[in-house]
């Protein structure tokens, strides 16, 4: 069993977190995602260790982030020309 090195990159670049670092397993394990609270203007969620159930973090969303989230690519209105659109 060979572990990865640890990762160079951002760890915060990526919104999912598919492991983190639980104290009671001392080990990074996979955790699972679980909506804790819900507040008008965003989402707590609780990331618990699959391991022990016990939660070794938190993320909070706010509608900001889900709008983005939820549009992916930035739209770019296509202008017809107006010339086409003259009779
Ligand atoms: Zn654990």
């Amino acid at each position: 069993m060979s572990n990865r090195p640890p990762a160079t990159q951002s760890q915060f670049k990526t919104l999912r977190a598919s492991s983190l670092y639980c104290q009671k397993c001392k080990n990074a394990m996979p955790v699972r995602e679980r909506l804790l609270l819900v507040l008008p203007d965003k989402e707590i969620y609780d990331y618990l260790c699959t391991g022990c159930a016990s939660s070794v973090g938190q993320r909070e969303v706010t509608n900001a982030e889900k709008i983005m989230a939820a549009a992916p690519a930035p739209q770019t209105p296509r202008r017809a020309p107006t010339s086409l659109l003259l009779p």
